[in-house]
């Protein structure tokens, strides 16, 4: 193993120049953005690895006999200036991208797995935590350390720790490459997306749209350089409105066809081949760790713990969604033919139909919406649920170095006014972003060294309005933006001693509880009576739109489920595939829908060659069922407050916090639960929520 020269004189000397080495702004420690320049970085992993490796080699050959303190407590205490690095590049990757950054990004990810590998693979660092392991009942060691070193065993095994050394070269070629693959699958995304605008010429191509739609297109024009235009980008958002509501059906079929075939279009960005390799790879691991397949390989170490369990809450959902979304089916068609329309209700038009109907059954119409939601009051809301619920304070901070203009900071404060993190919120769609909303960290919770807060960030892609406008949302943004400030207060709430298991550092389908949890209080009446005002008169929600707009909650959840479900059932189906080696991923796709009998009408939420939850690394690799297991626990949790009669009660508030959103990774997902609620729930609550009940009692 090469090993570079001890940290501190390469710090000495790169540290003067580069932002990254250089310790963080105070007073708060945060990244210097603006100092921070893409040629920093190569050089900035590069020392920060040496460094790592530095500190690994020391604890692996100490001449002490292992002890906890000497070894996983070293361990948790090392690496923090690649950590530091790698969160910052993450989080520019991610949200503020460019053509320099996606190159070091190529060539970084192999690279920094080939160091995971070096470390995880390591004979005698491994030799030191099985011994502690293996004697692990002797240590005297508390609840929240034992977990840690139980996590650590897990987590060494389950990167191929200990098997012959055949087998760990080839994991450690097989990890290297997956790395790659990732990285290139979400670019080639990104490519498809950035390529891709549908200018709308002229009063025929905006029938149907809204003014805060039109605003919405105005803004993506400008956005990509052709100002006073109108256009629709491949953003979730943009598209979807217009789905929803552009009365041309030829746009649509445009826009849609458009939106799908994201890295399927043949030629250089086409991600087929990449999902074919990936999943052979992942396969053949899997196998070298002693499992049948990736999905058993994935599920042993989530709270489902098998594909069989995962597979009987999607089939138990499945049937009950189908038939809602068939019905639904031939209710729009009913409506197109009322219409005088001759055509059959293709996919590019459920949205626009579906809204149809939902102005007919539930007299609501989202144009009649969106005026109410406010991006700032939303934002309003989320914090004073926060307070309501567990006693925290924001206040904006204007003069933390931000990434982008539009970024917004807040300090986030506990009941007794203790400091508990820095809340960074990037709420809109640009060119440079990855599509999807998403939660991420600047820097974890700990207290290993004293208290360390965490610095947390929410990315969503909403569509902004024009210059001085207020931006309006959708009720499904609206929900977005409540779900990433749910994984937000897991990372501003924690309270434990170690980063391994700190902030949202806790299993796939656990992770999705807080976030979904916190959607709950958007949809109570006294907080929309509070926030929902319009933005020009300042007005709250008229109540009889609230009930309708509540009453609404459950329409079209057939569709919404089959979508979803159908990507998380082909998700599975890939990674539990017989023979992996040998996929077509396009006829496996069709293959799987056809097996299910999904509707030709609706598509799936995520298709496969842009489907970044499962492809663009390993995040959700069989793992996007997790939202819908997390939804049985979240569906259950809020019933926790409802049976008090006050949905913000006092006491399960105080059992939240302590049991799930402070506890991190320090207990078994399933124990967590069990302590907040007393029992695991069944998923009659989920199907209750989603308005399929009715069908549980057959
Ligand atoms: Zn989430």
């Amino acid at each position: 193993m090469t090993v570079l020269p001890p940290a501190a004189t390469q710090n000495g000397s790169l540290g003067q120049t580069n932002p990254l080495l250089s310790g963080w702004s105070p007073p708060d420690e945060t990244p210097p953005f603006a100092a921070i320049r893409p040629e920093h970085f190569k050089p900035a992993f590069d020392c920060a690895m040496a460094d790592h490796l530095v500190e690994i080699e020391a604890i692996a050959t100490s001449p002490d006999a292992p002890s906890f303190a000497n070894t996983i407590v070293a361990l948790e205490r090392s690496g923090r200036m690649l950590e530091q690095v790698s969160a910052v590049f993450h989080a520019l990757a991610g949200a503020h991208t460019n053509e320099a950054l996606m190159a070091i990004e190529r060539e970084m990810s192999p690279l920094l797995a080939a160091h995971r590998n070096r470390i995880h693979l390591h004979d005698g660092l491994y030799a030191r935590i099985k011994e502690l392991w293996d004697t692990r009942d002797g240590l005297g060691l508390m609840p929240e350390a034992a977990r840690v070193l139980e996590r650590y065993d897990v987590t060494f095994r389950r990167a191929g720790a200990g098997l012959p050394a055949e087998a760990k070269g080839r994991i450690a070629a097989i990890g290297e490459r997956l790395a790659a693959l990732g990285t290139a699958f979400s670019q080639n995304v990104l490519a498809d997306e950035q390529a891709y605008l549908l200018v709308l010429d002229g009063d025929k191509d905006l029938a149907g749209l809204s003014e805060s739609v039109r605003a919405a297109a105005r803004a993506a024009a400008t956005e990509r350089g052709i100002p006073d235009k109108h256009a629709i980008t491949l953003a979730r958002s943009s598209v979807e409105l217009f789905l929803r509501s552009s009365e041309r059906r030829d746009l649509r079929e445009k826009a849609y066809e458009a939106w799908i075939a994201r890295g399927n279009g043949g030629g250089a960005t086409d991600n087929k081949a990449i999902i074919a390799e990936t999943v052979a790879l992942r396969a053949e691991r899997a196998r070298l760790l002693g499992y049948p397949t990736f999905a058993h390989y994935r599920l042993d170490d989530a709270m489902a713990k098998t594909p069989q369990a995962v597979e009987a809450l999607l089939e138990r959902v499945w049937p009950r969604a189908r038939a809602r979304a068939m019905a639904d089916r031939d209710a729009l068609q009913e409506l197109i033919r009322q219409e005088g329309g001759n055509f059959d209700l293709a996919a590019w038009d459920w949205r626009y139909y579906a809204e149809k109907l939902r102005k007919a059954r539930c007299d609501i119409d989202a144009a009649e919406i969106a005026p109410y939601l406010t991006l700032d009051n939303m934002i309003a809301a989320a914090f004073d649920t926060a307070h309501r619920l567990f006693g925290l304070a924001f206040r904006e901070r204007c003069d933390v170095p931000v990434w982008h203009p539009d970024v917004r900071v807040w300090e986030v404060s506990g009941p007794a006014g203790q400091f508990l993190g820095l809340f960074f919120g990037d709420y809109f769609a640009r060119s440079a972003k990855r599509s999807g909303a998403w939660m991420t960290m600047l820097r974890t919770q700990h207290k290993l060294d004293g208290e360390v807060r965490p610095l947390i960030i929410n990315v969503m892609n909403f569509a902004k309005a024009d210059d001085g406008e207020p931006t309006l949302l959708s009720f499904d943004d609206a929900r977005t933006l409540f779900h990433e400030f749910g994984h937000g207060l897991h990372g501003l709430m924690s309270d434990v001693t170690y980063p391994m298991i700190s902030c949202t550092r806790v299993a796939t389908d656990f992770v999705e509880l807080p976030s979904q949890l916190y959607e709950h209080w958007l949809e109570q009446p006294e907080v929309l009576r509070r926030f929902a005002l319009h933005y020009r008169t300042g007005e709250p929600m008229p109540e009889d739109l609230l009930r309708r707009l509540l009453a609404a909650r459950t329409f079209d959840q057939g569709f919404a489920t089959v979508e979803y479900t159908a990507s998380a059932l082909v998700d599975l189906a890939f990674h539990q595939a017989a023979e992996a080696e040998k996929i077509d991923p396009a006829a496996f796709e069709a293959d799987v829908l056809a097996r299910i009998g999904m509707p030709a009408e609706i598509g799936m939420r995520h298709r496969s060659p842009h489907f970044l939850h499962v492809f663009a690394g390993s995040g959700y690799a069989a793992g996007y069922y997790s939202y819908m297991w997390s939804e049985v626990l979240d569906a259950d949790a809020f019933e926790a407050f409802r049976e008090t009669g006050d949905v913000f009660d006092p006491a399960t508030a105080a059992r939240l916090r302590s049991d799930i959103l402070a506890a991190g990774g320090s207990r078994d997902p399933g124990e967590a639960y069990r302590a907040f609620r007393g029992q695991l729930p069944t998923a009659d609550a989920l199907l209750r929520k989603r308005g399929f009940a009715e069908a549980v009692a057959g």
